[in-house]
């Protein structure tokens, strides 16, 4: 029996501005299984980075329900811009969130230098972010997130700035420490093709007010790397399933 670590029920977000009321969410509802990998895809500007800052707890819901079943869940963000402090060594700026939350011990430190050295990064821990390829500080980014030992991460276009290359490569390291390491992850993208290459289940979302359009399981033959699964047969009938919900037009 597969564990429920989230429910959401009949979300709904308003934004109250001075002259009128922007109704960004309405009555979205879905649920999320421990390890599993979710994709929320939607257009540009229909509400999804909304409902990631309520699932993080950084903006108000207006209605509706969040309810993660486990006590003391940790969650972790990890946005567009990878933000690493260019004055820090790849080391230090992974280790900035034990230092702000007073955890820097020897074992945590040590469980950032073995996630460094497992995803190639080792030769690199007393370089500056400066001196390292947008898909590599992406990759240093999601490590100081794993520092923290979240139980669920959360990406909001985490790969959006990068090049079509260091994407697709990115999208299989982000794919793979995520998977490796046990967690859960929930990722918001307008990209079709990264959410069913990555993804267990896609949420597609219509457009503002985001509600709910369909939500797939990616049943793909021979799963494996997002980009293996970008060539396995099923991948383009749920392209073009999700691309039609996406349509305006039809
Ligand atoms: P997405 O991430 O899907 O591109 P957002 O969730 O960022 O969309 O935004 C959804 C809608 O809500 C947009 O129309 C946006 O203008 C509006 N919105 C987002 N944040 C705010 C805010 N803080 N105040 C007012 N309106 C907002
Ligand atoms: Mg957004």
């Amino acid at each position: 029996m597969k564990n429920k670590l989230l429910e959401v029920k009949n979300l709904g977000k308003t934004y109250h501005e001075v002259k009128d009321s922007i109704v960004a969410i309405r009555n979205v509802s879905f649920d999320v299984y421990d390890k599993e990998f979710i994709a929320i895809v939607g257009p540009s500007g229909c509400g999804k980075s909304t409902i990631l800052s309520i699932l993080a707890g950084t903006d108000y819901k207006s209605s509706g329900d969040v309810r993660y079943n486990m006590e003391n869940i940790r969650l972790a963000y990890m946005l567009q811009r990878d933000s690493l402090f260019p004055w820090r060594t790849i080391l230090d700026n992974c280790l900035i969130g034990l230092e702000i939350t007073n955890t820097l011990t020897k074992e945590n430190k040590n469980y950032v230098l073995q996630l460094l050295e497992t995803y190639g990064l080792h030769d690199f821990i007393y370089k500056y972010p400066d001196s390292l390829s947008g898909g590599m500080r992406q990759r240093v980014a999601l490590i100081r997130t794993l520092a923290l030992k979240p139980d669920i991460l959360l990406l909001d276009e985490a790969m959006s700035a990068l090049d079509y290359q260091s994407r697709l490569a990115i999208s299989d390291d982000i794919y793979r420490i995520i998977k490796n390491e046990g967690k859960t992850a929930i990722m918001v993208t307008h990209d079709i093709s990264e959410a069913i290459s990555m993804a267990d289940r896609v949420i597609v979302l219509t457009k503002r007010p985001a509600t709910i359009k369909n939500i797939y399981e990616i049943k793909l033959t021979n799963k494996s790397t997002p980009i293996h699964n970008r060539k396995c047969i099923e991948f383009s009938d749920y392209y073009d399933q999700i691309w039609r919900d996406l349509d305006v037009h039809i």
